[in-house]
């Protein structure tokens, strides 16, 4: 097992092709691929959650709870466990299986572990939802207003979550929208210098809802209006509609369509990346603490996603019948789990070069078969 002892001597070293490498018994470096062959970004998010620590350590002076918030952070993703199965014709997969993590609202690690669980509990919502009304579809619903400035970020939330809320209690609303789910996002514009704050929703509706006559189809120049009438503004504001493809087309099962826009769904309220820029000259990832500080105290106490009707009566069965334990990977058939990767954290004197460097194995088997 490892131990932390076993490391803390160790010097890095430059290798002959002039790559940086711990050394020691620190082997590869982690390589984790999707199943699409896309290598995952721990490395990077390790930096971006370093440059989002370093903010939150610099904003210590303003309040203490940020010191409290960049001390958490600081362990967060320095080790990584992967189960790796292997099928019998020598393909090798890896899953992680466990990881340290802070539980910080914006550390990018801990945001993408979420969005992946989150992912899993909104597929089965969705496919409960398709299973108890059959025929029910689902549209894509994007609600924005002007950006807001700088400084106005929680109020603009808070105006937005109302007026979603007001417009979901309309009898218009009511009789075509089943139910559905929402979430906020959030991105900085940096050249404007403002916030751009819009909703994205899933609405399903009955199945007649397109059908002529039925007076359950809202065009989007009605949507616009509706979003406009809820939000209390002069302005027209800019409305997208769309249906989404993939739900209820085979059966209470989500097609391959349905799964990805389910996962675009589930993905975190924020970027990261907008408040944060590499130095060049440093090779580092800085961040904005400004923007941070802002951020953190407009999202502090609020649910950035939310179910409505029906679709929050099945989630909350589903959380009554689930039980909380946390699940091991699950791997194809074919493939047995055959040994378990430990990567740690090592920063490189550079520090854009760091990287996860396998420490042990962890074999199942008494005899490892490689
Ligand atoms: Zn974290």
């Amino acid at each position: 097992m490892w131990n932390s002892d076993r490391f803390s001597s160790y010097r890095g070293q430059q290798r002959a092709d002039g790559e940086w490498h711990p050394g020691g018994v620190a082997g590869q470096r982690l390589k984790d691929l999707t199943r699409r062959g896309k290598r995952r970004r721990w490395r990077e998010r390790r930096l971006e959650a370093e440059a989002i620590r370093q903010a939150y350590e610099r904003l210590k002076r303003v309040d203490a709870k940020y010191g409290a918030l960049a001390e958490r952070m600081s362990t967060c993703g320095n080790i990584h466990w992967f189960d790796v199965a292997r099928n019998d014709v020598g393909v090798e997969i890896s899953r992680l299986s466990k990881t340290i993590s802070c539980n910080c609202r914006n550390c990018p690690q801990c945001q993408a572990r979420k969005a992946y669980s989150l992912g899993g509990q909104l597929v089965e919502a969705v496919q409960e939802m398709i299973k108890r009304v059959p025929g029910c579809r689902a549209i894509f619903l994007t609600l924005t207003a002007i950006n807001a400035l700088q400084g106005a970020l929680e109020a603009e939330l808070d105006r937005q979550s109302e007026a979603f809320t007001r417009m979901t209690r309309w009898v218009r609303f009511g009789r075509s929208v089943l139910g559905g789910m929402r979430r906020f996002e959030i991105t900085w514009n940096a050249i404007a210098r403002s916030w751009h704050v819009h909703i994205h929703a899933w609405l399903f509706v009955p199945h007649d809802y397109g059908r002529k006559g039925s007076g359950l189809f809202i065009q989007q120049v009605e949507w616009r209006q509706l979003w406009q009438k809820a939000l209390g503004v002069d302005y027209l504001p800019n409305v997208w509609v769309t249906s989404v493809r993939g739900v209820g087309d085979h059966g209470p099962n989500l097609g391959k369509a349905g799964r990805k826009a389910v996962a675009e769904m589930a993905k975190y309220a924020t970027k990261p990346g907008d408040m944060i820029d590499f130095d060049a000259n440093s090779g580092e990832y800085v961040c904005d603490e400004t923007l941070l500080c802002e951020l953190h105290d407009a999202l502090e106490g609020r649910r950035m996603f939310a179910f409505f009707g029906q679709l929050k009566d099945i989630r909350a069965d589903l959380n009554e019948d689930g039980d909380e334990a946390v699940e091991r990977p699950k791997f194809p058939p074919g493939f047995v789990h055959v040994c378990t990767e430990v990567y740690a954290w090592y920063w490189a004197p550079v520090r854009s070069q760091s990287d996860y460097f396998c420490i042990d194995r962890q074999y199942v088997v008494r005899d490892p078969p490689f």
